[in-house]
């Protein structure tokens, strides 16, 4: 049984995935893993695709790659993809979203290819990210958060540092 729970926050490439993961980690103690660094760090991929501009990541050596951490509990994993994390790992999924005006100055200031830059922006107007959660995970633990400005961001901070609390006194109480 874990002590502290696994969220996973996703969405598309600049809705601020990373820049969320670091303040929650200030403000709960739960560790970051950035899957974007596992996977170069940790060789989990089977090479550089020029097309895509992005590592081919090899699922199976991923997850054995972050396991032991994930069982532990009390990890925040932060990647673009959900569907690949066993469900029985997850407690929470935060997807954030923002609009595509502020999205394309995000990718733009990244300096993104333009067919990068617009697949991207498809994705985000497609909801695919949000799809993809929601057919991999219970509905009742997906939530969609917006994060368009940093007012958007501290309420998102506060929500889910809110929601760890509550879910460390139940899991206590339950297992006393
Ligand atoms: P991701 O990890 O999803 O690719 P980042 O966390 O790297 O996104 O954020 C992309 C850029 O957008 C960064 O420059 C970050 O400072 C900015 N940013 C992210 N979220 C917000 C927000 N809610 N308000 C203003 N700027 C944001």
């Amino acid at each position: 049984m874990r002590r502290s729970p696994n969220i996973i926050v996703t969405g598309t490439p600049g809705v601020g995935k990373t820049t969320h993961c670091e303040s929650l980690v200030e403000r709960t103690g739960l560790r970051h893993i950035s899957v974007n660094q596992v996977v170069k760090d940790k060789t989990c991929h089977e090479g550089w695709s020029e097309e895509y501009q992005s590592w081919i990541v090899d699922e199976d050596k991923l997850l054995d790659a972050i396991e032991e951490d994930v069982a532990a509990g009390g990890c925040i994993i932060d990647w673009h993809a959900c569907d690949l994390f066993p469900r029985s790992w997850i407690d929470l999924v935060v997807v954030l979203r923002v609009d595509s005006t502020t999205l394309y100055d995000r990718l733009k200031a990244r300096n993104y290819a333009e067919a990068k830059l617009q697949e991207n922006l498809d994705s985000e107007i497609m909801e695919v990210l949000l799809q993809e959660a929601r057919e991999s995970y219970d509905e009742e633990i997906v939530i969609e958060l917006t994060s368009n400005s940093l007012e958007e961001m501290d309420s998102n901070l506060d929500r889910v540092e809110a929601w760890v609390k509550q879910w460390k006194a139940d899991n206590a109480s339950s297992s006393a």
